[in-house]
């Protein structure tokens, strides 16, 4: 198309308004040419990383000097995704696209940065109250599962035998909640650092079989068969048993309650190149595939969760803990299909 006299007194016009509107944005903007030098940075951008376009324009990034905050943003992989990053105490979350311009007449990268630092104060400051508010709810649940148990205790010279039953279920439910709060609690720490392991030499098979035991009678009372095979040959191992405990229990008690009536649930535990194997496997709801990569982040739950009870931070709790360990954590699953979780934790052996 002939371009119009119009057209081409506004081009110079339009370059000089998207060179202000780019100057005023409060996102930070840095663009790379084809040949990777930086042809542009705005106002935001130089504020953020503590530098200015005229001591950066034109250069490559291997020209900057090593250590500054521009030489780390834009050595930093986040095509596509976006990574954090701090500089002088802020917070600042950083992503690159490739310039899109038809026909090539202009190729290069863009990077896009956004000052999170009063976000993520906020964040921190409310999932401090939620911690603290979940905290304080220990004291009244552990005084109402002292009582629980105080009454279970007298049997039933001092109990109606017909309580019994619903003393059970009290005791049940105050131990379920008492797993919710330190599920939350937990996931603070994690968020904060002081998800702490302590470990000592266990006899993890025998912490396992345990747990199993106990999940046996879930199981049952949910009308899932339930079975578990340990191989004798696992040495002690220097973990915090305590805390894998709890991974084996979450897993296990998401396979059980995942699978309905008549379903199987089978647990594996055995020795290869020395570490040790487990893996929880069951004939339930199964995850859709496009779930299987959120399925250890905070809070996510599938959707055909909905209606099963839970906090979505079981298996975040769990990563961090297998983790922790020097271990993996991963998941197979196919919908309608069943699930089967593994875990693989390097022996410390004694
Ligand atoms: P919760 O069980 O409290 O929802 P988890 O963090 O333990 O939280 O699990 C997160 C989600 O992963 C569950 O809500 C469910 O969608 C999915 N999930 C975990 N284990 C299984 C399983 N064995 N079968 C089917 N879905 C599962």
């Amino acid at each position: 198309m002939k371009k119009t006299a119009a057209h081409q007194k506004t081009a110079p016009a339009m370059v000089s308004v998207a060179e202000a509107i780019i100057g005023s944005l409060s996102t930070g903007i840095i663009y790379l040419d084809g040949n990777g030098r930086i042809a542009l940075i705005n106002g935001r951008a130089e504020e953020m990383l503590h530098t200015s376009a005229g001591v950066v324009t034109g250069k490559r990034v291997d020209m900057l000097p090593l250590r500054t905050p521009i030489y780390r943003l834009l050595s930093e992989n986040c095509h596509g995704v976006t990574v954090e990053m701090s500089v002088n105490g802020a917070v600042l979350t950083a992503r690159s696209i490739e310039l899109q311009v038809p026909a090539g007449s202009l190729s290069g990268e863009i990077y896009e940065l956004i000052d999170v630092t009063e976000e993520k104060k906020e964040k921190r400051h409310r999932e401090e109250i939620v911690a603290m508010m979940t905290h304080d709810l220990k004291s009244p649940l552990t005084v109402l599962m002292g009582y629980v148990q105080a009454l279970r205790n007298e049997g039933t010279a001092k109990v109606d035998a017909s309580l019994v039953p619903y003393l059970d279920e009290m005791d049940r439910s105050s131990l379920k909640l008492s797993a919710m709060i330190e599920d939350i609690l937990d996931a603070y720490r994690l968020e904060v650092g002081l998800l702490q392991t302590t470990c000592s030499w266990c006899d993890l098979p025998a912490l396992l079989e345990a747990c199993c035991h106990d999940m046996g009678s879930e199981a049952s009372s949910r009308g899932v068969r339930f079975t578990y095979d340990i191989e004798s040959n696992i040495p002690a191992m220097n973990v915090d048993g305590d805390q894998l405990c709890r991974v084996f229990a979450n897993l296990i008690g998401n396979a059980i309650k995942f699978t309905s009536r008549k379903g199987q649930v089978t647990v594996n535990a055995w020795l290869e190149d020395e570490k040790l194997r487990v893996t929880v496997k069951d004939t339930g709801i199964g995850i859709p595939e496009q779930d299987l990569p959120r399925i250890f982040n905070k809070y996510f739950r599938s959707k055909g969760a909905n209606g099963f009870k839970g906090t979505g931070l079981g298996l975040t709790i769990s990563k961090a803990i297998v983790e922790a360990h020097g271990g993996t954590i991963a998941v197979e699953s196919k919908v309608g299909a069943g699930s089967c979780f593994t875990i693989v934790i390097p022996c410390r052996a004694a």
